[in-house]
């Protein structure tokens, strides 16, 4: 069972990677730019007995898309999942002083680059597959004074999921997403906040951040069998936030 985790070499798409392959994935991870991150989680998975690839392919790049999936399928064989998961984030701000350029490379990313790859896996998945979108919370709260645009590129992808859910069901293709709270990874220095998970926890019901691992137990769950009657959902993994 070949699964790609695209954004698999740091944060959530590692600690799914390497769950995924825990529960018997051939997973294939995709990355920008940090090869020695991804070779470690290629490590991590291949101890538990599968196959691992990571390919540098970047989401915002349709050719990178399609020799991505060339590759999971020619080197891991027929494709199964997709975890959607590449994702970036702008520096705190307000919308009226973005920098020109930002509001584009984020949709790009979040927006484009996930729905190319769900349509490439959709193109692929021959009688069955399952795909998990990593949305997020700020879908639904907006991220007011933070960073609007990226709520906004992750409410695209919620109805996305619905929508696609919606129209693969009868060939056997699920499509859910999970919608992160607060989350512990390297996304928040890389938005200029490396101190957000302490700042923003009092904001938490649960009085905490999350962790990786704990996204990638919905996310695996979602891909299972367990989840077959599942479809088209929003699961949001955020502390009741
Ligand atoms: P992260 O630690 O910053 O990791 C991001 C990953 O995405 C890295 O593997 C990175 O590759 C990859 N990536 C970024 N841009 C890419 C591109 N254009 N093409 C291919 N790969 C790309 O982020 P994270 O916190 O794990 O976030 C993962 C997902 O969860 C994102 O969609 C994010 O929006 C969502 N999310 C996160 C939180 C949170 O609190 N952390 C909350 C809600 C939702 P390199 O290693 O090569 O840079």
């Amino acid at each position: 069972m070949t699964l790609i985790v695209t954004g698999g070499s740091r944060g959530i798409g590692a600690s799914t990677a390497r769950l995924a392959a825990e529960h018997g994935w051939d997973v294939c991870l995709s990355y920008r730019s940090n090869e020695n991150a991804a070779a470690e989680v290629v490590e991590d998975c291949r101890r538990h007995g599968t196959r691992a690839i990571a390919v540098r392919a970047d989401v915002t790049i349709t050719s990178d898309i399609v020799v991505l999936f060339d590759l999971a399928e020619s080197e891991l064989g027929p494709l199964r999942g997709l975890v959607n998961n590449a994702g970036i984030v702008g520096h705190r701000a307000l919308v009226r002083d973005y920098e020109s350029g930002r509001t584009e490379r984020i949709f790009a990313t979040n927006v484009l680059g996930a729905f190319r790859c769900a349509q490439e896996a959709v193109r692929r998945f021959a009688g069955s597959g399952v795909i998990v979108n990593v949305s997020s919370r700020a879908a639904a709260l907006g991220s007011p004074g933070e960073y609007v645009d990226y709520a906004a590129s992750k409410a695209a992808v919620d109805t996305m999921t619905i929508g696609l859910a919606r129209e693969v069901a009868k060939d056997g293709i699920r499509v859910n997403a999970v919608r992160p709270g607060l989350i512990d990874t390297d996304i928040h220095a890389s938005g200029g906040q490396p101190d957000r998970i302490i700042a923003l926890a009092d904001s938490v019901p649960m009085g905490r951040g999350g962790s990786g691992n704990e996204v990638a137990e919905a996310v695996v769950w979602l891909l299972s069998d367990k989840a077959s009657y599942v479809t088209g959902t929003l699961l949001d993994v955020s502390g009741g936030r």
